[in-house]
């Protein structure tokens, strides 16, 4: 954090209108402001890192008309069973051992049933016990469900709001928006971190981009993680035809978002692997300081794996250190061993140079 900059108050009483004035202000006055406002928080040059693993794909009840995991489009994805304890805890090695903080896992459920608690509460606490941060997205959590995550030492819950309350209906009919809501409350009063931002892209209106903003900004306490997501047009899905959204209003809701939770680290998440190296710069500009590694990441020696850690050395950002118990120390010098190899990669060409 720069204290030479002050830090405007942080507040939860933003209207629809504001934040739409914020959404149309001159590009390089916004992102200005939000650069302002991120240096007084952050360091700039830091973005945080996680890593993603699918814990049970696909076959899921609900009917998001983004997504490939729902049993109702047919999108060509293999449907998968709860994976194993033992596989997922090697995965989250391998993730640690490319250096990544924290580690994600994700199940296409509506919510979890009873029988799977024990093996998803196992898995947090080993996950865990590897010196990685957790989180998980389930579905949705009664506040048993929130307590026991929380009781096995989950860090972060994530379940998105997708976009604002009046274009909800337009993407999901099978749970509410109130659902969400409750759920997201569960997850805060047992105490875990939230994560939680949505998708644009979908057809939505600016008022729909600034009404799920909104939102966000307004709860009690802001989500310590926002990802704003860029939709992914899968082929099966309701909205494979949707139109492109101008990438300039992607860069603009990631700048709003930061602006009004400035203290939230704000992802820059699904539709990352389509956005040239240009506007992922740009969307750091704006404020973003949080990603998802790519899956190819966990293979080694492919120059594709290293694309994002030669993005990093191109931009002289660094992964944010993280603060979990367990050998920091052995994350950080791997993480700084990735960049160097990437540096060194002979697929690395740095016009820098
Ligand atoms: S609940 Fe999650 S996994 Fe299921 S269809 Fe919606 S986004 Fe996909």
């Amino acid at each position: 954090m720069n204290a030479s900059v002050s830090a405007p108050a942080v507040r939860h009483d933003w209207s629809r209108q504001e934040i739409l004035n914020l959404l149309a202000l001159p590009f390089n006055d916004l992102l200005f402001q939000a650069q302002t406002v991120h240096r007084a928080h952050f360091n700039p040059n830091e973005v945080q890192v996680s890593t993603l693993c699918s814990i049970k794909t696909g076959a899921c009840p609900e009917d998001c008309a983004y997504c490939p995991q729902s049993a109702r489009y047919d999108t060509g994805l293999e449907k998968e069973k709860l994976m194993a304890v033992e596989k997922v805890i090697e995965e989250a090695r391998a993730a640690k051992a490319n250096g990544a903080s924290r580690f994600c896992m994700g199940a296409a459920w509506r919510s979890p049933r009873g029988k799977d608690m024990p093996y998803v509460t196992k898995m947090v606490s080993e996950v865990k016990s590897l010196g990685l941060e957790t989180c998980m997205t389930l579905g949705m959590l009664d506040e048993n469900q929130a307590r026991e995550l929380a009781d096995a030492g989950l860090d972060y819950y994530n379940h998105n709001l997708d976009t604002s309350p009046e274009y909800y209906g337009e993407i999901i009919t099978t749970r509410t928006y109130q659902d969400r809501l409750d759920t997201l409350a569960n997850v805060r009063s047992a105490g875990m971190k939230v994560c939680c931002g949505g998708i644009v892209g979908m057809g939505e209106e600016a008022g729909d981009r600034a009404g799920l903003l909104q939102q966000l900004a307004n709860m009690p306490e802001h989500p310590e993680s926002v990802p704003i997501n860029m939709l992914v047009r899968v082929e099966g899905t309701p909205l494979e035809q949707e139109a492109d959204l101008d990438p300039l209003d992607f860069i603009r809701t990631i700048a709003v978002a930061r602006i009004i939770m400035p203290q939230s680290h704000v992802r820059l998440s699904a539709g990352r692997e389509e956005m040239s190296d240009e506007m992922q710069a740009m969307a750091f500009f704006a404020g973003a300081n949080s990603i998802f590694y790519g899956e190819k990441l966990l293979t080694t020696a492919n120059p594709e794996a290293n694309k994002d850690m030669q993005l990093f050395a191109r931009l002289g950002i660094k992964p944010e250190e993280r603060h979990v118990h367990g050998d920091d120390d052995a994350v950080e010098a791997d993480i700084a061993a990735s960049i160097e190899a990437a540096h060194n990669d002979k697929f690395f060409y740095n016009a820098a140079q």
